[in-house]
């Protein structure tokens, strides 16, 4: 824009969703009344000691490795100090100077055209309680104090929102494959910090950046980017400079505003953590974790293909949401088609499970459920357009769908023998458009369908149909 040129580097903070904290026995779990998972280790009480939690440290080496990440074989804590009421220790036990994963790569895709983005780092942290603002008070709710946090650093490889969001769809594809996070964003188990800067293009030199914290949603992160673009822009035009700052983004008002100038490492006076031990991670404990990463989503596409002999399309989107993937694969083990099953997940599934603006799609459908229907598509027990009564009736529900197609008196008509006799009544009753086909007029074969279909209340098999009426009228 404007002969200038965007940079922006991420900071991505995502819960683990291990079954217990990171230092305590606690139970991990979004919600629930406010300090009712707590304990002494996590409310942060003088005296008590921090038990590292194995679990945490593996899926982080195990997303880093998804992110093609050198892993550390030494990596130590640190504490991180700073006073917020959030935080009753007052220290956030975190990773300074050497972290679990070091540089790494992310590839994505945009509009066609590959692309990738560098890994500075990851490390793990433990995450900070919620302050509820309400009716003129702040209380506190420390359910969250220790979840386990993995940070994610990029370079500043990034360009534009397009490329932001991008790039953060498949991360959050890594995430929910490799199993490590549920990655729900409005519950906050994947927050953003875009650090953002501009400067004239091809300049070589790279301009002060402002870090915007918090983004909770990729609305608000493409909001938000391009309100700050827009604002650094003025500011450089109108010749002023831009100040190294922390701001915050106000979705409802649709401006970012500044909170404080940027902090400094040593404004934390980091300092190692005196009681945990350093993590030794020997190469063959870092094989163990790779060979446990479960099939991702680029092998899952090589597999439709490939195996399965799929159209690549095909494969794209079944594998974008992993739950759709899921499905797919167990619906394929149950007996169905794969082309078949793909078509109606394309079609129906996603149309009933993905609404506009929501964060993931709903999967209301269990694959004995949908081979089900497959199959009384496919034997002409119900027709296609039965078959989304039938999906409408079991959605969210652990109905059958053979129970379903009785219960609503689906069950299509092929008795040829009785069609028949419905189809000659009709010619019969229609000798002007009997002439009008005869004469070469084709269309005039949907009035018969129609007519049939009128006739037996839509449920004879419209293929039946179609041969018969073929048959009498030549
Ligand atoms: P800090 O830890 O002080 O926030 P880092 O050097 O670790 O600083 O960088 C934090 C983030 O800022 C990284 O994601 C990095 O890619 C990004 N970044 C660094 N310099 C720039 C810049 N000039 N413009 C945009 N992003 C930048
Ligand atoms: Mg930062
Ligand atoms: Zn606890």
């Amino acid at each position: 824009m404007n002969g200038y040129e965007t940079t922006i580097g991420l900071e991505i903070h995502c819960e683990l969703k291990t079954e217990s904290k990171i230092f305590c026995s606690c139970a991990n779990v979004f919600g629930g009344e406010p300090n009712t998972h707590c304990c002494p280790v996590c409310s942060g009480l003088p005296g008590v000691m921090p038990v590292i939690n194995k679990k945490a440290v593996e899926y982080t080496v195990k997303a880093g490795l998804a992110m093609n990440c050198e892993i550390s074989e030494y990596s130590k804590w640190d504490r991180k100090n700073y006073f917020y009421p959030d935080l009753p220790k007052a220290w956030q036990t975190s990773q300074y100077d050497l972290p679990l994963c070091g540089k790494g790569l992310v590839e994505y895709e945009l509009n066609g055209e590959k692309k990738s983005v560098r890994i500075n780092r990851i490390h793990l942290e433990e995450d900070a309680g919620k302050l509820i603002h309400e009716g003129g008070i702040t209380r506190v709710d420390y359910n969250r104090c220790g979840v386990p946090l993995m940070e994610i650093v990029t370079e500043p490889d990034l360009h534009s929102a397009d490329e932001v969001l991008a790039f953060l769809d498949e991360l959050k594809s890594i995430l929910k494959y490799t199993g490590v996070s549920d990655v729900k964003m409005q519950e906050g188990s994947l927050r953003c910090d875009v650090n953002l800067s501009v400067a004239k293009a091809g300049g070589g030199k790279l301009g002060t950046r402002t870090e915007t914290k918090n983004l909770n949603s990729f609305s608000s992160a493409r909001r938000s980017i391009i309100f700050e673009t827009n604002r650094q822009i003025e500011v450089l035009e109108s010749g002023g400079e831009i100040r190294q700052e922390t701001r915050r983004w106000d979705d409802n008002k649709g401006e970012g505003y500044s909170m404080r100038g940027k902090e400094d490492a040593h404004d934390y006076r980091y300092f190692p953590e005196p009681d945990l031990m350093p993590v030794v991670l020997p190469k063959s404990e870092v094989e163990k974790i790779r060979a446990s990463i479960p099939e991702l989503k680029g092998e899952r596409i090589a597999r439709y293909t490939d195996e399965l002999s799929l159209p690549p399309y095909d494969a794209k989107i079944l594998t974008q949401d992993k739950e759709i993937a899921d499905l797919f694969d167990e619906t394929v083990k149950a007996g169905a088609n794969p082309k078949k099953a793909s078509n109606y997940i394309m079609s129906e599934i996603l149309r009933k499970g993905k609404t506009e603006g929501a964060e993931d799609v709903v999967v209301g459908i269990n694959a004995k459920q949908l081979n089900d229907i497959l199959s009384l598509v496919g034997d002409g027990t119900i027709s296609l357009v039965a078959s989304k009564q039938v999906l409408d009736d079991i959605w969210l529900s652990d109905k059958s769908a053979k129970e379903s197609v009785e219960k609503l008196g689906l069950k299509q008509n092929n008795d040829s023998g009785e069609i028949e006799s419905i189809l000659r009544g009709i010619i019969d009753a229609n000798p002007k458009v009997v002439a009008d086909y005869r004469a070469g007029n084709e269309k005039v074969t949907a009035f018969f369908v129609g007519q049939v279909m009128k006739a037996t209340k839509g449920k004879s098999n419209p293929k039946v149909v179609n041969e018969l009426l073929v048959k009498l009228l030549k």
